[in-house]
């Protein structure tokens, strides 16, 4: 008789780590199998976010801003730093203890809520037993519920295929230990982005390559249009419509060859980020039949639930968008939904964050999409100009805005770039669950001075009643 769990979760990303937590909060015997190794070759949770994603890619974007924040504006706010220079080791370090900690955290946390972690690759048999390969050998468990959660990996495209620390993707471009002095991204999406800015503050010259002409198509276009006009004042060499063709190593660097609107061309550049996208990890993890997508999702019903009776799926490896806080909340709803409660999950107010300079954040329908959709709406919209906490802080590019029905006036997105919006965000996703309404956040008390004011202000503006800028009704 194989050990015996009620649930076994494959994998230890958000999903995974925080299914097995509340399955074994709601009294379940629990084991989570997890294969990753960090770089010294030890077991480790957390997943891509952990170790090689959200957290220390903020680690890093957090250290390169403040280096050029004081390079740049420190004079103009009398903090002449003399001598500024950089320890990019000490920087990685640190990144490199926050991972740590966090994930080593994980383990804690496990321990105290009584997840058992299987140490190994997990795959999927018949009759819900996994095979759990690892360090000490081969060994067979079952469980009345499974939970995969094996998330996704970076796509590897032929024209660039990564080498050693010169084409990296995203985990080579968190460890250099030094500053490129050009360098390629090809992808200007979320993670092109925010690793490309890492490495421009810090003062590589950087060209981000994008195969589409539109920028940031899934943002509302107002904002896209104004983080295209910050990122260039930036220096942040966008060219859209650009697709990279072939790669080649040479003494100088990366010899990259791509195709536009003029033609082909080839430019040199000291080192390359890949970042074209990511692709759900469903390879080999099941020795049955799971059933996949023609992008390799696992097929899922609206409560995760496979096809295979007690197997459930969550987070990258199945449909929807590629976020950590996504993840967990699926793992969440799903380890209520096993313990006989009501999983609950909004797909209509996930919050969206680039963790760019200003950062830009949204929930909701952008202006686009209600247009498509024939919703009738009103706009209202605050510069952050116009925000005094804003101007204390040095921090005046960007803008909120905020979309709502114009029957109900039912709050139905807000989007904004501006310096901390993804702090700003949680009260948008807090209106859209609550139903709020444009006027209710106009009804509520906002402490001054706080960047949180100029969401005050969008909603007001929605109305043509905003105190501290011109609203477009009175002009
Ligand atoms: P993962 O985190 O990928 O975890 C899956 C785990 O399963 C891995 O640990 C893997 O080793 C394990 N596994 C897979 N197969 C097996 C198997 N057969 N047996 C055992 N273990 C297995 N999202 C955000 O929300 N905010 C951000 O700021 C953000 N920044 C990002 C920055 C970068 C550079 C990257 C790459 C991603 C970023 N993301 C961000 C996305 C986020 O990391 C993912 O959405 C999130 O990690 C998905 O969680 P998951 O649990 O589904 O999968
Ligand atoms: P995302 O999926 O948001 O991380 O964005 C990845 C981006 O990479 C997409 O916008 C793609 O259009 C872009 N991309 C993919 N392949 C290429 C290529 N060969 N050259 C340039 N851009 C590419």
């Amino acid at each position: 008789m194989s050990e015996q769990y009620d649930v076994v979760v494959i994998g230890a990303g958000p999903g995974g780590y925080v299914a097995a937590i509340r399955a074994a909060q709601n009294g379940l015997k629990t084991a989570c199998v997890e294969e990753w190794l960090d770089p010294n070759g030890e077991h480790v949770l957390g997943g891509t976010c952990l170790n090689v994603g959200c957290i220390p890619s903020k680690a890093l974007l957090e250290s390169s801003e403040k280096f050029e924040s004081l390079r740049l504006h420190g004079a103009e706010e009398g903090i002449v730093a003399e001598g500024l220079h950089l320890d990019v080791p000490a920087m990685i370090h640190r990144k490199d203890k926050i991972v740590t900690e966090l994930t080593s955290g994980i383990a804690q946390l496990f321990k105290a809520n009584g997840v058992t972690w299987l140490k190994g690759r997990g795959t999927l048999l018949a009759d819900k037993q996994i095979r759990v390969s690892g360090p000490d050998g081969e060994r067979i468990v079952g469980a009345q519920s499974v939970i995969i959660a094996t998330g996704s990996v970076p796509v590897n495209i032929p024209p660039a295929p990564l080498t050693g620390s010169t084409i990296v993707d995203n985990t080579g471009a968190l460890a250099w230990n030094t500053v490129p002095q050009s360098l390629g991204v090809i992808g200007a999406g979320v993670i092109g982005l925010e690793l490309g800015s890492v490495w421009r503050r810090l003062g590589a010259e950087v060209t981000v390559l994008e195969a589409v002409d539109s920028f940031l198509p899934m943002a509302d276009a107002a904002i896209a249009k104004t983080a295209a006009r910050e990122f260039k004042k930036q220096g942040l060499d966008i060219r859209l419509g650009t697709l990279v063709t072939g790669t080649e190593i040479t003494d100088d660097g990366v010899l990259i060859r791509y195709k536009d609107s003029q033609g082909e061309h080839s430019m040199t550049v000291e080192r390359l980020i890949v970042a074209v996208g990511r692709l759900p990890n469903t390879k080999n993890i099941a020795e049955i039949t799971l059933p996949v997508d023609a992008r390799g999702f696992i097929e899922i019903d609206d409560h995760c639930r496979t096809s295979i009776e007690g197997v459930w799926a969550i987070g990258d490896c199945v449909r929807g968008p590629m976020l950590a806080h996504k993840a967990s909340e699926e793992g969440i709803a799903v380890a209520d939904r096993i313990a006989g409660k009501i999983g609950h999950i909004n797909y209509d107010a996930v919050p969206n964050v680039i963790y760019t300079h200003p950062e830009i954040s949204w929930v909701g329908k952008t202006e686009e999409q209600l247009k498509e959709e024939g919703v009738a709406y009103r706009v209202g919209s605050f510069p952050m100009a116009a925000s005094g906490r804003a101007k204390a802080m040095n921090e005046t590019a960007g803008m909120v805005k905020l979309l709502a029905d114009a029957q109900t006036d039912r709050i139905l997105g807000l989007h904004m770039i501006g310096v901390r919006s993804s702090e700003l965000l949680a009260q948008g996703v807090i209106a859209i669950e609550m139903q709020a309404t444009a006027e209710d956040l106009q009804c509520t008390m906002f402490a001054h001075p706080t960047l949180s004011e100029a969401v005050h202000e969008a909603a007001l503006s929605a109305h043509g009643l905003a105190v501290h800028s011109v609203n477009k009704k009175a002009r």
